[in-house]
């Protein structure tokens, strides 16, 4: 479909109408400047959008997990569930994006295919499937930090008559497994939560697993009216520790805690297992920071790895089948996955846990699977298989910078950013949550991005400068310290798309800041000491003003 948009020149295109791309217009609107957003779904919600399969929830608590921007949103809006399920943060995505009256600067069901930078007019040419062709001075990719899924690749899968899912690209009209076959492949967050809910209604239910995933009952319940008026007069103090904190979820008990301040290893071993029951009893993400070390230090993680085995093992009927869904790596290094009944699951007598490891995955039929030596016949499959995590996302668009470099080509030789929102040769190009942007709470940080972009926006006007870039100094550094803080955690001691490991041939390399949102705050703001971060240019001149 090909259709307007309000102008063919903006001084802003965003790309993505998820939580970051919706901020974003509305921070270019407060500031004044023209903004065209393009979104391939048809509404607004990103990632809320597109996953909403069976179970599909969040896992830090949706008061720490929404916006602050808006003291009067934040009032308004009451989450009926500690945990909120996707149709619930579809619905906010909304009401924000009509609250905001942000819609009318979104086209929908548009694809950007190519953003070119033009170096004679210092623009960004920016083209659709839909044939638009719009050209503007900055270019935001607000294209999410999971959302480019990994297609299913099996042998014989296009000959497979039965049904076929992708969890991050379930349809609308909700599918029926009612005594169906079915096999889940993946057991990642996705996997767990779908794993959870289609265990109910599947007649034989087929769990395909590779790597088990250290897990932890969510304790969702819904939210009682005293707690939910407590929490919005306690609104400021929370978005303060939040935006104080590592990682941007803070609450234990659904209150306001402290933060870590002991090593596991420095406190007694009962004191040691009162902290962890209280954080089971807790449940969520709450375990990433009982203590400061758990991923830092081996011995402190292993500590944890062990109780979460044992609370793993005191889940399942059958020894064997606990053994199989324990995981052997250091907890953490790859994502907790929160859930809600998932391990009960395996002692239902419809549920069958299939180790890839003994019996890895042959090949599709047309009626079904072969594992190893075995056909399992089935109606369905649902793919829970993951995402070209960071980069995916912004390297399937083609993005070229000056001398028609194409992005893609530069991060084939190495993952390179700086502040994890920008790089150098590619002037006024920005992206939110993307590769480099710490491990924090997706919301707050795009927030942060969106402000930090708006500034720096409105600090070239008032200095009369046109262009700005990243400084390649300024930006060789920021990555050796992205790169030696990931190297100094634990990360680096699993296989996990955190550092890539997912995606065959993808270059090893922390594709997240894993130094906290404080110290990554600190980078930011020096780097606009002066402009020294970056290099700057008003008119045709390419002038340097930073070191
Ligand atoms: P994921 O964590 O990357 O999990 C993908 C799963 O698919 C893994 O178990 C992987 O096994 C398996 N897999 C991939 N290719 C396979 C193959 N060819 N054969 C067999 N198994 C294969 O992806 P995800 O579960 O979609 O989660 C991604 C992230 O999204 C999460 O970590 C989280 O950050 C976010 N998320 C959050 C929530 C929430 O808030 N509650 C829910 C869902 C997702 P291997 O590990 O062995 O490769």
């Amino acid at each position: 479909m090909r259709h307007d948009t309000e102008t063919s020149e903006v001084d802003m295109v965003v790309v993505g109408a998820g939580f970051a791309g919706l901020y974003m217009i509305h921070r270019a609107r407060q500031s004044g400047l023209t903004v065209q957003c393009f979104e391939v779904g048809e509404q607004v919600g990103g990632t809320w959008y597109w996953n909403r399969y069976p179970g599909a929830r969040v896992d830090i608590e949706c008061v720490e997990y929404s916006y602050s921007f808006s003291k009067e949103l934040e009032q308004e809006w009451d989450w009926s569930e500690r945990y909120a399920g996707q149709p619930e943060i579809e619905r906010y995505a909304n009401h924000v994006a009509d609250r905001f009256d942000l819609r009318r600067n979104i086209a929908f069901n548009t694809r950007v295919n190519a953003a070119h930078y033009d170096q004679s007019s210092q623009r960004w040419r920016v083209t659709t499937d839909s044939g638009d062709n719009i050209s503007s001075r900055f270019c935001i990719m607000a294209t999410g930090l999971i959302s480019a899924p990994i297609e299913p690749r099996f042998k014989g899968l296009d000959t497979f008559q039965g049904e076929q899912y992708l969890t991050s690209r379930w349809p609308s009209d909700e599918p029926s497994f009612e005594h169906k076959r079915v096999a889940v492949i993946g057991t990642g967050s996705s996997g767990i939560q779908v794993i959870s809910e289609v265990a109910k209604k599947a007649g034989e239910l087929f769990v395909l697993q590779r790597t088990p995933a250290y897990t932890i009952p969510l304790q969702n319940r819904p939210v009682e009216s005293g707690h939910a008026s407590k929490m919005k007069r306690q609104y400021e103090e929370l978005r303060q520790r939040q935006f104080n904190s590592f990682s941007g979820f803070t609450l234990v008990h659904s209150d306001l805690a402290p933060p870590p301040s002991k090593s596991a290893l420095e406190v007694s071993d009962a004191e040691r297992r009162a902290e962890y029951e209280n954080r089971w009893a807790s449940g969520g993400l709450s375990p990433y920071y009982a203590f400061t070390d758990s991923l830092l230090n081996i011995e402190s993680n292993r500590t944890l790895a062990d109780f979460a085995r044992e609370k793993i093992r005191e889940r399942l009927d059958d020894p064997a089948i606990a053994e199989k869904l324990c995981p052997n790596y250091p907890i953490l290094t790859r994502r907790l996955s929160p859930e809600t009944n998932y391990l009960e699951a395996f002692n239902q007598p419809n549920v069958e846990l299939i180790d890839l490891h003994e019996q890895p995955i042959s090949h599709f039929t047309t009626n079904g699977i072969v594992v190893g030596d075995t056909e399992i016949e089935l109606d369905a499959v649902i793919f829970a298989t993951g995402f070209d995590v960071m980069t995916g996302a912004m390297d399937r668009i083609d993005i070229r910078g000056l001398e028609g470099e194409a992005l893609k080509t530069r991060w084939a030789e190495g993952l390179s950013s700086h502040l994890g929102m920008m790089t150098h040769g590619f002037p006024n190009l920005f992206w939110i949550n993307g590769p480099h942007s710490p491990f924090y709470n997706p919301i707050l940080l795009a927030e942060f991005q969106c402000d930090y972009i708006t500034d720096l926006i409105t600090d070239m006007s008032d200095d009369g400068l046109d262009v700005l870039e990243a400084n390649p100094t300024a930006e060789r550094e920021y990555v050796q310290l992205t790169n030696d803080i990931g190297n100094s955690t634990l990360y680096p001691e699993s296989d996990n798309y955190y550092m890539g490991d997912n995606i065959p041939g993808k270059a090893r390399a922390t594709l997240f800041w894993f130094g906290g949102f404080p110290f990554y705050r600190k980078q930011c703001r020096l780097a606009r000491e002066e402009w020294s971060g970056f290099q700057v240019a008003s008119g045709s001149r390419r002038t340097e003003l930073a070191s």
